[in-house]
């Protein structure tokens, strides 16, 4: 069966000396791959058509619900030209494409698809500031689209409104609680802060990624102090939760925010 959708190139890999192997995020068959003979041919039809990041327009023959699929068509709708200038941008882009690759199940296709799209529309205009932050919110959309976003609710009696960290366990994703979980204090968790936690919870919610959700909580005072244990918080919990929950890798997150807190006057330039 010939079907038509939009798709993302998640991922290109050489197939035969001549083909690829493309795996897509489709806004209406969640991620599928498919094969493109001949696509290394000098006079491909489908040379330009497609590179990573293009959100394109696809013609494909459907087998099934899994398996590769036999592209007949590609035209390309959004090059992300941009990007190619960026290397943080490339960088973020990679890990959101790696990250949805992975955690893709289809049931949520078309939400993830507009919030990919969003995210790599996004960081073609995105300063190097609040990158980070758009791979958090983009972070927390994928676990919320895959039915396992942390649960922030608390209980009056273990988390009074003045407390200001609050310990969450990563395993039951909830705060820890003696009145839900008999093991109480003894379970492994985390702490965190009340701020981290508002700023998880606007990105959760918000279907548009906005660099004001995170700065209301830095103050003008000490701003870049505070903008970093900021960072620094949420982080480490999403990598944490990610990790756990979505079996991830934990070299990938960590090399792509190694990478984007490299500072490229630090780097060292051999061969010269
Ligand atoms: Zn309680």
């Amino acid at each position: 069966m010939i079907v038509k959708t939009n798709a993302v190139a998640l991922q290109i890999r050489g197939w035969s000396k001549t083909s690829h192997m493309v795996t897509w995020l489709t806004e209406d068959y969640g991620k599928i791959t498919t094969v493109v003979k001949g696509a290394c041919r000098p006079k491909s039809a489908y040379l330009g058509q497609y590179d990573l990041f293009y959100t394109c327009e696809l013609l494909f023959y459907r087998r099934g619900r899994d398996g590769t699929h036999m592209i007949r068509e590609c035209t390309p709708l959004q090059h992300r030209e941009p990007l190619r200038f960026n290397w943080r941008g490339v960088c973020a882009a990679g890990y959101l494409a790696h990250l949805t690759a992975r955690a893709a199940t289809g049931h949520e296709a078309k939400v993830l698809y507009a919030d990919l799209n969003h995210a790599l529309d996004t960081l073609c205009d995105c300063d190097a500031g609040s990158i980070e932050a758009l791979i958090f919110w983009f972070e927390m959309r994928l676990l919320r689209h895959n039915g396992i976003s942390p649960d922030f609710r608390t209980c009056p009696q273990c988390h009074p409104i003045g407390t200001q960290w609050l310990r969450f366990s990563i395993d039951s994703g909830r705060f820890a609680c003696a009145h839900f979980d008999e093991r109480g204090a003894a379970v492994p968790s985390v702490t965190l802060h009340r701020d981290v936690i508002k700023c998880l919870r606007r990105f959760a919610e918000c279907h548009h990624f906005r660099a004001r959700h995170y700065t209301p909580f830095m103050t003008p005072k000490n701003k870049n102090d505070k903008k970093m244990n900021l960072v620094l918080g949420l982080s480490r919990f999403l990598g944490i939760f990610i990790i756990f929950h979505l079996d991830l890798p934990a070299a990938v997150r960590r090399v792509a925010f190694e990478t984007l807190n490299t500072n490229p006057t630090s780097m060292c330039v051999t061969g010269e």
